[in-house]
């Protein structure tokens, strides 16, 4: 398992954001960590015409914390 910190994709609302309620998502925004081969799509407005693919430690300055319910 990798620690996820502030800033990295793996607790921004643009990881996985076709699909935001999916578990392994929440599970790894309350636990703020999540397994290595892990890797999902950026839904950010600038790299979604991209599917620009990122894992949880990876990070860009578009970042914006998701949310946690
Ligand atoms: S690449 Fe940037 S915008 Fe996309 S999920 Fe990671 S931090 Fe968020």
């Amino acid at each position: 398992m990798m620690q996820i910190h502030d800033g990295q994709c793996g607790l921004c609302v643009h990881f996985g954001e076709k699909h935001p309620q999916e578990p392994k998502l929440i599970q790894i925004r309350t636990s703020k960590q999540a397994p290595e081969n892990i890797v999902e799509e950026c839904g950010h407005p600038k790299h979604k015409p991209l599917h620009l693919m990122v894992t949880p430690i990876s990070g860009c300055s578009g970042f914006e914390p998701a949310k946690l319910n």
